[in-house]
């Protein structure tokens, strides 16, 4: 947008003058008026171009500003005669009004005090040389019309940018205000979608995406890759007999232990209410179960307070591990850890079984 806007400024600046410059070739002598106004298009067009082809708006300014203090202005008070009848100078305006348009602030009351300054010195240098143009004209209307038509035109064109340009910045910073708003409030939705709220680790939809892609990469480069599922023992009486409050606290706690006693590259989620899934990247057999065992240990020594009250807590881990003879689905490799897990409560509970030691059991 305000690309657009700066562009639609520069074709002004060297049309308005070009235009100027043609309609003195065709109908007027070819004065110096028509000069310095087609001197004025060029460069115009020239920044334009140069723009154009670079977008880079902080050259243009700079450029802008070059050229008007720099190439437009002299020439323009030695053929005084190339502003006649106030209009030309409007072609002077663009330059900083491109300039003020994108600035802000403290910059702006500077670009805009500069302005103010071109003006004045245009005015003096205006009434300075008209007479020896026009001979005929009192001074007194001759200053007095250009002056005013001077000033009323620039007063209004500038204040009528400086109001649009505010109020555009205004617009836009809010746009991106909002935009940003959005932008996190989408992140937070997209966090809350895939963590558990009671006890911060990911959920199971996170869950299931996440282990999926682990084992397509291990699948792929096969390599070594094991779950754990996890479930707490007894869990319904701690809730039955202290409260949901209490259900709620060790849920917490365990699944900060678990989370705490794992590598970076495992993860650990609420599979279900009471019940943890882990899944372990490059991990063997051996691995799993040794970490099994450590996570196992760990919950129950884990310290337990809850309203003054200490309570003691133990798991019960099912756990598979990636068997390099067959392709299995995740489907497949929770159902087995599951098994597992069963099993471990029907053989006493607080403890951990592999996969693959009921397949030994039940053969192949
Ligand atoms: P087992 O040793 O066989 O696993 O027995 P258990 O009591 O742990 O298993 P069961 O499946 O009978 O009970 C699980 C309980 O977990 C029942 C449910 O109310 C509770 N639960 C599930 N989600 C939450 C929760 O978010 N907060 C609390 N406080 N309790 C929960
Ligand atoms: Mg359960
Ligand atoms: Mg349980």
């Amino acid at each position: 947008m305000e690309d657009r806007v700066l562009q639609s400024l520069l074709i002004g600046m060297f049309s308005v003058p070009l235009l100027i410059f043609l309609i003195n070739l065709i109908i007027g002598p070819g004065t110096a008026a028509s000069f310095a106004a087609g001197f004025a298009a060029l460069v115009f067009l020239g920044i334009y171009l140069a723009y154009w082809r670079s977008g880079d708006t902080g050259w243009i300014r700079r450029t802008a500003v070059s050229a008007l203090l720099v190439v437009v202005i002299p020439p323009t008070f030695v053929t005084n005669a190339g502003l006649d009848g106030g209009f030309g100078y409007f072609t002077l305006m663009f330059g900083l009004i491109v300039v003020s348009i994108t600035r802000e602030g403290r910059e702006r009351v500077w670009f805009s005090a500069l302005y103010a300054i071109i003006l004045i010195t245009l005015v003096l240098g205006d009434l300075t040389f008209l007479r020896d143009v026009y001979p005929e004209i009192s001074i007194a209307s001759l200053r007095f019309k250009r002056a005013y038509s001077l000033l009323i035109s620039a007063a209004t064109v500038y204040i009528l940018f400086q109001v649009y340009a505010s109020r555009y910045l205004q617009e836009h910073r809010r746009l991106m205000e909002s935009q940003d708003r959005i932008q996190k409030y989408n992140d937070e939705l997209f966090r809350q979608a895939r963590i558990d709220s009671l006890t911060g680790v990911p959920n199971r939809r996170d869950a299931v995406e996440r282990v999926q892609a682990i084992m397509e990469i291990a699948e792929r480069n096969n390599r070594d890759f094991a779950i754990l599922l996890c479930d707490m023992d007894h869990f319904k009486t701690f809730n039955d007999d202290y409260g949901h409050d209490c259900g709620d606290y060790l849920l917490k706690e365990v699944a900060q232990e678990l989370q705490q006693s794992i590598r970076a590259q495992d993860f650990v989620a609420r599979w279900g209410g009471e019940e943890f899934l882990i899944v372990l990247p490059e991990t063997n057999q051996d691995g799993a179960s040794e970490l099994a065992e450590k996570l196992r240990k760990r919950v129950e020594h884990l310290e337990l307070v809850f309203a003054g009250m200490r309570h003691q807590l133990t798991l019960t881990i099912g756990f598979a591990a990636r068997n390099e003879d067959r392709i299995a689905s995740l489907d497949e490799y929770l159902k087995e850890a599951d098994r597992a897990l069963y099993f471990g409560k029907e053989s006493g509970r607080n403890r951990i079984v592999s996969a693959a030691s009921l397949a030994d059991q039940n053969g192949p």
